[in-house]
């Protein structure tokens, strides 16, 4: 505790160089997914510094990316703002299954040409972007955002940070989806707490239920035949 004063000038590195057992058990704590998602997504941008973060989630209805969790001061919201893959930062990250990151969204040819993304980029202020996905197996289960209103390029170690952030949301989503449907739905065997992806409809699978070509085409295809 005597040791603020060699720490406070760099408080935030301080803090962003790890994320903290602390922030960690505070993310995890007790509560619904719900609860956690949104820590998750606080905490995305205290360790980032950024204005901005958000979290989509894949719709098992539509199998959309839709915004569910935010955190920041928005000028806009929408009531239900859906990713398109391959359209603007996180269409990117649908598309690639890599993170991306911009300095300058309003500059960037990889994305400025898209009117309908670059209006609601306009619509809220956004410049500096990070984007990484959230993963279940070789699965995309949703998306975690990080935005500054000015040029605040993110980092490598925000990325790392981001990622590590998103493997806690993931391990959130998948516990509270074992929890509602606890059997798989390939051999019917509990789930419990073996390695298991999402198929395209937010059905738990076992990993090695998974048909190896499917693996390999990650969230498109037809859902495998049970086996006997
Ligand atoms: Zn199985």
């Amino acid at each position: 505790m005597g040791d603020f004063m060699t720490t406070r000038p760099s408080r935030r590195r301080a803090r962003a160089d790890q994320l903290s057992l602390d922030l960690l058990r505070r993310i995890a704590g007790t509560g619904s997914v719900e609860t956690i998602l949104q820590r998750v997504a606080d905490a995305a941008r205290e360790v980032c510094g950024s204005e901005l973060s958000a979290i989509a989630l894949r719709e098992p209805e539509t199998d959309e990316m839709v915004f569910r969790y935010r955190s920041g001061k928005r000028r806009f919201r929408s009531v239900r703002m859906a990713v398109v893959p391959g359209r603007g930062a996180g269409g990117r990250v649908l598309a690639t299954g890599r993170p991306f990151r911009s300095a300058d969204l309003p500059r960037d040819r990889r994305v400025n040409r898209d009117e309908h993304y670059m209006a609601a980029v306009r619509a809220e202020r956004i410049v500096s972007v990070l984007c990484v996905p959230i993963t279940a197996g070789a699965h995309i289960i949703g998306l975690l955002w990080v935005d500054n209103r000015s040029r605040r390029p993110f980092t490598d170690a925000d990325e790392a940070r981001l990622r590590h952030l998103a493997a806690h949301a993931a391990v959130a989503i998948r516990g509270a989806q074992v929890r509602e449907t606890p059997a798989c739905n390939v051999c019917g065997r509990l789930i419990e707490t073996e390695v298991l992806v999402v198929y395209r409809h937010g059905e738990l699978i076992h990993e090695r239920c998974l048909p190896r070509p499917a693996l390999a085409r990650a969230p498109s295809g037809t859902p495998p035949a049970p086996r006997a």
